[in-house]
């Protein structure tokens, strides 16, 4: 996902009206072992691509390419950490150009047994692609992904959430096993088409984006408080939870990886781990169990 695409708006509802799926909920009864809650914390490491002036030219000012690249660099080595201190796995996506050009950035979330999907090769949008563009987009970001890690990614997060109407068919063929892109249900499910694709659903409010993006286009925009978003991301973890939910934040190291911020993250992680029956998990993990009870 990234804040930074026009026409969000149109192509949103376009997408809602393609999505051809019958949500196909799981209650609390069904996460492993009578858990309550399945949390999915998910990075989206955009790094320098939501700054080029021009994906194909790759320009932009130094300046604002320098807060693209403060995600791999300063951001990514906090998160890790903090993942480390409370012994959780978690999901990137990340463009290919992105793991090409941090190699070791990539490896050290590797390394540390998190999961790492797909999210194309330039953050470029797939329903501005193609359907030869797409195919190719796909066979390149699986060939990067899986040479620098050494697995072949499983999860598919579309560049800014903006789908074509074939994306989910391409994906399928390309082996994905899950997309994280859908905003129409609270819970995982099951696709009716492409026949068996695990849709992990996300959420603007679930979103660090809207509340943290700044740039020069956003002048009147408000930057909320890192304990403003905490409140809102409680309220919304705490309803989840009483009716057997998901969780499942959409963050971007370059936005969540800001001092206050990543201190709020940490905080909210205590404050979640003291439930009974939170489920922290990677996408896969999540898609694999859904799949499972599927097949019942
Ligand atoms: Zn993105």
């Amino acid at each position: 996902m990234s804040p930074k695409s026009p026409g969000y708006r149109p192509i949103l509802l376009l997408l809602l009206a393609c999505a051809s799926a019958t949500p196909v909920g799981v209650g609390a009864a069904e996460w492993p072992d009578g858990r309550k809650i399945a949390v999915t914390l998910t990075f989206d490491l955009d790094a320098d691509t939501l700054w080029w002036d021009d994906p194909d030219s790759m320009q932009g000012n130094p300046s604002s390419l320098s807060q693209g690249r403060y995600g791999p660099t300063v951001a990514v080595p906090k998160i890790l950490a903090l993942l480390e201190r409370h012994g959780i796995r978690a999901t990137f996506f990340v463009p290919s150009w992105v793991a090409g050009q941090y190699p070791e950035t990539l490896r050290a979330i590797a390394s540390a047994g998190h999961e790492i999907g797909a999210h194309g090769v330039k953050h470029v949008a797939p329903v501005t692609l193609s359907a030869a563009a797409e195919q190719a987009e796909f066979a390149e970001s699986v060939r990067v992904l899986e040479a620098i890690t050494g697995k072949r990614p499983r999860g598919y997060r579309a560049p800014s959430w903006a789908l074509s109407d074939i994306t989910l068919e391409l994906a399928v063929d390309a082996g994905f096993t899950y997309s994280s892109n859908l905003m129409d249900s609270d819970v995982p499910y099951v696709h009716d088409s492409p026949p068996g694709l695990v849709e992990l659903p996300v959420s603007w409010i679930l979103d660090d984006a809207p509340y943290f993006w700044f740039d020069e286009a956003s002048w009147d925009k408000k930057i909320h408080s890192a304990a403003e978003v905490r409140a809102i991301w409680q309220e919304e973890f705490v309803a989840a939870y009483e009716s057997g939910g998901y969780f499942d934040l959409t963050m971007h190291p370059q936005i969540i990886g800001r001092p206050a911020r990543v201190r709020m993250l940490d905080e909210l992680v205590d404050w979640m781990s003291d439930f009974d029956g939170v489920w922290f998990a990677t996408c896969a993990e999540v898609a694999n169990h859904v799949r499972s009870i599927e097949a019942r």
